[in-house]
């Protein structure tokens, strides 16, 4: 069966927006924009399943949607909203607790990195996290979501998520006349040289909010010096650039850097490869601080014009927020009849 074709994605409110959420996502979201109807979410309730302080929370909601708008997604054509205005997801990730298993989410890797050794003390959130995504997904039964490499898991789970309520309540389906399938099997799209930034200083390691150090990571906000110096002292090897990809393979750091040069400069690995192979790293990252701070620059200074002014980004959020509502409210309404609840 064909599913009117919608792209959803979202980006938690948890600290500095970095260079792998722009590459990795936020760039693509504002790609598809010419092609598909989007719908971008501030996922708050995604946050909280590690402790938020609530005045930094609301701060940082603000801040990644000035991220969205200063890339240069459009609120008005598509959908932007943070995801606590819309009750549904959690309507829908509740009934997704009782369709998923538990061996399931025993699976995902990123409980696994983020609950650590104090696995008891992780809250219950934390570890049902992918059913909320499923349903920030389902709930407006998009068909394709731009995400990072790290979350392809996820992704696979939301899709297992969709095939076993589709099987399991496939006569109430029926019966209905919403078949032969309720919901479609999301699509994940993780395309380009970015699709994993890697920290600054390590090369095995993704660019991650989280990480303690501030070094690791190029924020949105950083100005020119920080870039600059973050470059600098990025980690790398003494071996001038290779000539081919393969030249790559082994050498971590490397790869990262042609890589984020690559994304920020529209072109792939190979292609940067050509120009750089046989150059120090010296020059490399002299040309690679250049074009970071003439692509992120302009970014970071609207970002900060905007969250000068939070009346407007809450107007565009509860904007978004009522417009999401509409879609949410008719898929819960069809899945409470699916799965047999009595309703008004
Ligand atoms: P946290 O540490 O709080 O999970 P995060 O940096 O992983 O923060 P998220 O809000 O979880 O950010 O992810 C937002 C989007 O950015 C997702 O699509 C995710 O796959 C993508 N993303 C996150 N880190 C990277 C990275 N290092 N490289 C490429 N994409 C990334
Ligand atoms: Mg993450």
């Amino acid at each position: 069966m064909a599913f009117k074709e919608l792209v959803f994605s979202g980006v938690q409110p948890t600290g500095n927006l970095h260079l792998g959420n722009y590459l990795g996502a936020i760039v693509k979201f504002v790609a598809l924009q010419e092609r598909y109807d989007c719908i971008y979410c501030v996922v708050d309730m995604h946050a909280i399943t590690v402790w938020q302080d609530p005045a930094e929370l609301k701060r940082s909601i603000r801040e990644v949607t000035a991220a969205f708008l200063a890339s240069g997604i459009d609120p008005k054509r598509h959908i932007v909203f943070n995801q606590s205005q819309v009750a549904e997801h959690a309507e829908l990730a509740w009934i997704f607790n009782c369709v998923a298993r538990l061996g399931w989410l025993n699976r995902m890797t990123q409980f696994k990195e983020k609950a650590g050794k104090d696995r008891e003390n992780a809250s219950v959130g934390l570890y049902a996290y992918p059913n909320l995504m499923a349903a920030d997904i389902l709930v407006y039964r998009a068909t394709h979501v731009p995400v990072g490499e790290d979350q392809k898991q996820h992704l696979e789970l939301s899709r297992d998520i969709a095939q076993k309520f589709n099987n399991d309540f496939a006569d109430s389906i029926a019966t209905l006349g919403l078949g032969p399938a309720f919901f479609p099997l999301p699509e994940p799209l993780i395309q380009g040289p970015a699709t994993r930034v890697m920290s600054l200083r390590d090369g095995t390691k993704k660019m991650s909010k989280s990480d303690p150090s501030d070094y690791s990571r190029i924020n949105l906000t950083d100005d020119a010096d920080a870039i600059a110096q973050k470059v600098r002292k990025a980690k790398t090897d003494p071996d001038p650039l290779p000539h081919d990809e393969k030249g790559l393979e082994t050498r971590p750091e490397a790869d990262n850097l042609v890589g984020i040069f690559a994304a920020l400069a529209d072109r792939t690995k190979a292609d940067v490869l050509r120009e750089y192979a046989g150059a120090q790293f010296s020059s490399f990252k002299a040309a690679l601080v250049d074009l970071a701070v003439a692509r992120l620059g302009p970014v970071g200074a609207e970002m900060k014009r905007l969250v000068q002014d939070p009346a407007h980004i809450d107007a565009v959020l509860g904007d978004g927020a009522a417009r999401a509502g509409v879609l949410a409210a008719e898929t819960m309404r069809a899945v409470k009849d699916i799965v047999g609840f009595v309703r008004r």
